[in-house]
């Protein structure tokens, strides 16, 4: 290859990304370009209500134009979808579904803007609170478990209430079932 022509591959390929870079790219995103992108979800987060609810978080982004779910027959039919896909309904945000065998990798859903963004953190981050009592919040805990939160989370202390003396008289089921194996 003659210098020149070189020179003008480097160039082009700082510009647009090498063409094959791109189609992994791509094939990772559900068929998206990465720039794009704005916030994605794993595999492994569906059936956590805390991404859910990051994700639906997200679509109140002023940049939000479009979400891709990969088809997953596992997951479509469980409240977590439903709750995804009725906010996305209720927020008129248009969604898509892309066939799970065409794509590599473990992301499911991907949430992209019109234009690039080059969106730095795309991966949803969460509440700290553990799944169990993130599960339950505004409920009524035991309190053991209200004192927990107290100590180790105290921002969420708000959020629960404690379960009082008539509670505890008439049998009272803590909710927090993590927090009570073994004992109960
Ligand atoms: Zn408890």
């Amino acid at each position: 290859m003659q210098q020149e022509d070189k020179l003008q591959q480097y160039l082009q390929q700082g510009i647009l990304g090498t063409p094959e870079l791109k189609r992994e790219e791509r094939q990772q995103y559900l068929g998206q370009f990465r720039e794009r992108v704005l916030k994605i979800m794993r595999q492994n987060e569906l059936r956590d209500p805390r991404y859910i609810d990051g994700m639906i978080k997200a679509f109140d982004d002023p940049r939000a134009y479009r979400l891709y779910i990969r088809t997953d027959e596992q997951l479509q039919g469980t409240l977590e979808f439903s709750k995804l896909t009725r906010a996305a309904q209720s927020k008129k945000l248009p969604f898509s579904f892309v066939d799970r065998a065409t794509y590599q990798g473990d992301i499911a859903i991907v949430l992209v803007a019109e234009d690039a963004v080059d969106e730095v953190g795309i991966e949803i981050k969460i509440s700290d609170l553990p799944l169990a009592f993130y599960q339950h919040l505004g409920k009524t805990i035991c309190k053991d478990c209200y004192e927990k939160i107290q100590k180790e989370f105290p921002v969420y202390e708000g959020k629960f209430k404690k379960a009082g003396f008539w509670q505890k008289l008439f049998g009272y089921q803590c909710p927090i079932e993590e927090e009570h194996r073994g004992t109960t």
